[in-house]
């Protein structure tokens, strides 16, 4: 007979409390047998992290980060100290000469826009040897007609996929590198596709492949949800230019808006110019009441990071143990946040989005359904109840509604709420009938 005491431990109370927020026994009990096999690749994540997590405090200490830094700066933001040390720290961190790190800097997309389109002139060529970028880059580009693209402005793009194993396609590469080639795009994360995500060693490999032959070139990395989960980051592995969204890792859940882009002086100057105007450049650009939380979220953005990671790893093996296919797959290392799990089925695409809206902090009661999204070609469904609208380093799952019907789930702020999340997708998933046997 149990004593009263073991009953209120931990162990008694744990599987009630997921009951008692509609976990069943079963689900749970699975969950925790894959959880069992888990101990040394979460004590691995929370290496990395430690690591991390000096390698940020550093960079603040190196540039003397004081309490005057989280006062912002209204009207033109001229001499914004926590804004220009914000912007050094960054610049540490990443290993670069500079840094822009703004809240005017509206998503990931502007980011990436903004980098390309302050970097390249008309009759400059943009090169992609990493296959089709993100979806939204794509009217950016020009790749999909679009008012206002690179395209418009007189820059031709082309691009070289991966070979079917994931790797480079090196003769090809070196084919497309022509006198007008200017800027390279690298995009580290696998975005809305099944591919491998590059790590920062991969990366490295092509960067110096493409340097030989074509030395003069600009090399940037897409380094959007890939920050912190290694410990070297792109420009230590020879990129110019790494680019990404606040309200991803960096950020660390706690920044409300912002993209940074780090690298070579007269990169990260080209873009502030565009951000602002010509002349006025980073001088510009008051940080009004942001400065506290871009701080304190890049600090907590390791520990965060590690905790999404631990929701991946997580999510792999246990849909690849119910027989799903998973990318990357449960034992793979990680280069990136992301999770893909592909159902070829529709019906579990949005059973398993509307898993995670159930487990949010936030909107937790609302369904969501798939929708014709801006800057997408197929209809999306998302899932995120997040604190900081749109947030992907939130818990957060999202798939266009297409085969094959992958899902790609990332996020969490706390580990903890990402096992809830995955395992309330299970349940779901459980609940409709799309997944049989062990649960029958
Ligand atoms: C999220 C993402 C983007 C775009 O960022 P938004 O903030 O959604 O505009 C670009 N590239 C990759 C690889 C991404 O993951």
């Amino acid at each position: 007979m149990k004593t009263e005491r073991e009953n209120r431990s931990i162990n008694g109370v744990l599987p009630a409390q997921y009951k008692a927020m509609g976990i069943s026994p079963e689900v749970y009990t699975f969950g925790e047998t894959i959880l069992a096999e888990l101990a040394q690749r979460f004590a691995e994540i929370d290496r990395v992290a430690e690591y991390n997590q000096l390698k940020v405090l550093k960079a603040m200490q190196d540039n003397r980060v004081s309490e005057a830094c989280l006062y912002g700066t209204t009207g033109y933001g001229y001499n914004d100290l926590g804004r220009e040390t914000l912007e050094k720290v960054y610049a540490s961190l990443f290993h670069a000469q500079d840094a822009l790190v703004r809240p005017q800097i509206t998503c990931g997309t502007h980011a990436l826009a903004l980098a390309l389109m302050s970097n390249l002139r008309p009759g400059d060529e943009l090169f992609s040897p990493v296959g089709k970028p993100y979806d939204t880059l794509e009217e950016v580009i020009g790749i999909r007609p679009a008012r206002g693209s690179l395209k418009e402005y007189g820059v031709s793009y082309r691009q070289v996929d991966l070979l079917a194993d994931g790797g480079f396609d090196f003769e090809n590469i070196e084919k497309a590198l022509n006198e007008r080639t200017r800027l390279v795009t690298i995009q580290r994360s696998k975005g809305y596709q099944t591919r491998p995500t590059l790590s920062v060693e991969r990366i490295g490999e092509l960067i110096s492949f493409i340097r030989k032959r074509k030395p003069d070139v600009i090399c940037m990395v897409d380094n959007c949800y890939g920050e912190f989960v290694e410990t070297v980051e792109p420009i230590e592995a020879g990129a110019d230019m790494v680019v990404g969204s606040l309200i991803k890792n960096p950020g660390g859940g706690l920044a409300p808006v912002g993209g940074y882009i780090a690298g070579k002086k007269e990169c990260v100057e080209n873009a502030a110019f565009r951000l602002t105007s010509p002349g006025l450049g980073k001088e510009v650009g008051a940080s009004l009441s942001v400065l506290p939380a871009f701080y304190q979220g890049l600090f907590l953005a390791p520990s965060v990071t590690a905790g999404a990671l631990k929701g991946a790893v997580f999510a792999a093996n246990i849909y690849e143990k119910l027989g799903f296919e998973v990318i990357p797959d449960g034992s793979a290392s990680r280069h990136d946040i992301i999770q893909a799990v592909t159902f070829h089925n529709p019906e579990a695409v949005i059973a398993f989005c509307q898993g995670i809206q159930a487990a949010a902090p936030v909107d937790s009661f609302v369904t969501p359904q798939p929708w014709d999204m801006p800057g997408y070609d197929s209809p999306v469904i998302m899932a995120a109840g997040a604190f900081v609208a749109g947030s992907s380093i939130e818990l957060s799952a999202d798939g266009p509604v297409k085969p094959p019907y992958a899902v790609y789930f990332q996020g969490g702020l706390t580990w903890q709420h990402a096992k809830f999340g995955i395992l309330k997708t299970l349940q779901n998933l459980v609940a409709k009938g799309l997944i049989k046997g062990i649960f029958s």
